[in-house]
């Protein structure tokens, strides 16, 4: 099985101003971070609010310029290609389709948009976009309808038909079930599922909901301030968690609270900061099994990055 995604040293760093005073904060959203995708698969990437998995998302789709290491798709360069070849190769699905669809274009024009910037033929692109409606589960006349008229569930199925049309190879997905209602987001995890399998596509579905990710993905990556802090493979994860991070956002979801969408973690009120990232391990203020050295030392690098877990012989 061919890479189709290798991530080698991977970091993104930004300065920010904030306040009245304009107070100079280095942010280190992706600290570092090696991750290989191979082709076929569906990779979940979880983590909470600001752990950089959207800001890594952005890097893996091109959109954003790594400040150290880089990123290859295909075996390509990613910063290295045009537009257009990215295109062919790797497209996203984001969170909310009412703000990644234009509201003054009609779903079929909206559809046939990337056929157009990559000079396919009017009548082509037309038939290509109403056969892409009707793989995601819409009927033609919604061609004609503008993003307004539909529901959420049918705006995501319409930025679903936008990302395939090109025939990608990979699809990046960030958070594509969150701005859904509840009874929406199955129909839509079964219909990434479904045309994963039909169009042989990588998928990396990117989540702060374990649950969402159980669902699709083959391996899993657990993030938390710009690390990768466990990785492998989804069903031994999920079974048998040995980060500390991992088996708190487990807990969360085997206690869900009813009606919130992403319960408290277990972890205390430490809200991580990646304009703060603690010395020694970056989760030792919130970890529930720290040991005196994880202050001052951080844990070596590995498929599970803690003091207390011993790497796995090759
Ligand atoms: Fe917790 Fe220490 Fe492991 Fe970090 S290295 S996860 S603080 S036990």
């Amino acid at each position: 099985m061919s890479v189709a995604i290798e991530a080698s040293g991977v970091s993104a760093v930004f300065d920010q101003r904030v306040g009245t005073f304009g107070v100079h904060r280095r942010v280190v959203a992706v600290d570092d971070v090696s991750l290989t995708v191979k082709e076929g698969i569906a990779l979940g990437i979880v983590g909470e609010s600001g752990c950089g998995k959207s800001t890594f998302a952005r890097l893996l789709l091109g959109l954003l310029a790594p400040s150290g290491g880089d990123v290859r798709v295909g075996g390509h360069e990613l910063q290295a290609m045009d537009r257009r070849a990215r295109a062919r190769l790797i497209q996203p699905v984001f969170q909310d389709p009412a703000s990644s669809l234009n509201p003054r274009r009609r779903v079929g024009e909206i559809v046939a948009l990337p056929l157009r910037a990559a000079g396919v033929a009017r009548g082509e692109r037309r038939e290509r976009a109403l056969l892409m409606l009707s793989r995601v589960g819409l009927a033609p006349e919604m061609a004609g309808r503008y993003p307004g008229q539909l529901s959420g569930g049918q705006r995501q199925r319409v930025a679903i038909a936008r990302a395939l049309v090109l025939e990608p190879r990979i699809l990046i997905c960030d958070e594509p079930t969150s701005a859904l209602d509840v009874s929406v987001q199955a129909q839509i995890l079964n219909l990434l599922a479904e045309l994963r399998a039909s169009f042989n596509l990588t998928l990396v579905m990117i989540s702060h909901n374990l649950a969402v990710v159980e669902h699709v993905a083959d391996e899993v990556a657990i993030m938390y301030l710009g690390r990768v802090v466990e990785r492998g493979e989804a069903g031994s994860v999920f079974a048998a968690p040995r980060h500390p991070y991992t088996k708190a956002l487990l807990a969360s979801v085997l206690t869900p609270e009813p009606g919130l969408g992403l319960p408290e973690l277990p972890l205390g009120d430490a809200v991580p900061d990646p304009a703060n990232i603690p010395a020694g391990c970056r989760f030792h203020p919130r970890c529930p099994a720290a040991i005196a050295r994880c202050a001052t030392e951080a844990p070596a690098r590995g498929d599970v990055e803690c003091h207390l877990v011993q790497p796995v012989p090759t």
